[in-house]
């Protein structure tokens, strides 16, 4: 896509620090890091989030990903890795390009600020019926 920056990452035309590319990923450091080694992985081909992404990608990326935190395990030892996709703006997806976040936690960092909301207990008949409603829309 034309004016995407992370198609723009791709083809070269803005600076990236790769640390992946397969024919169909490509991953790279995140410039603003929640973690070090903060990771983004995406699908050359472009498409916006989960919905876009054909299945092939996905399964693309997926594997990447697993490989990459593999070199993440290896090279930094880190307590955890997050993974993190966000789908729209409405929960705050800035770039319109499916990418997968890679963040690890190092031994001895604060823990991140995506892994840590409290749990409550929720209303287990609206939580039944909503399972059921989404269930039924499968195709
Ligand atoms: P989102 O909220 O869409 O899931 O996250 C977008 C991510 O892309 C952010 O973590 C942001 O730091 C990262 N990002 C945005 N622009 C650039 C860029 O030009 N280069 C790199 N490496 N990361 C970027
Ligand atoms: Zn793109």
């Amino acid at each position: 896509m034309e004016d995407c920056i992370f198609c723009k990452i791709i083809r070269g035309e803005i600076p990236a620090f790769k640390v992946y590319e397969d024919e169909a990923v490509f991953a790279f450091a995140d410039i603003n890091p929640i973690s070090q080694g903060h990771t983004l992985v995406i699908p050359k081909r472009h498409a916006e989030n989960l919905w876009e992404i054909p299945e092939k990608d996905l399964c693309s990326v997926l594997s990447a990903a697993k490989r990459i935190a593999g070199a993440m395990k290896k090279a930094l030892n880190p307590a955890g890795i997050a993974c993190l996709q966000l789908n729209g703006r409405g929960v705050n997806q800035v770039v319109m390009h499916y990418h997968l976040h890679l963040m690890p936690r190092l031994e001895g960092t604060p823990e991140l600020p995506v892994t840590t909301w409290e749990l409550k207990p929720g209303d287990m008949d609206e939580i039944k019926k909503t399972a059921e409603k989404i269930s039924a829309a499968l195709p």
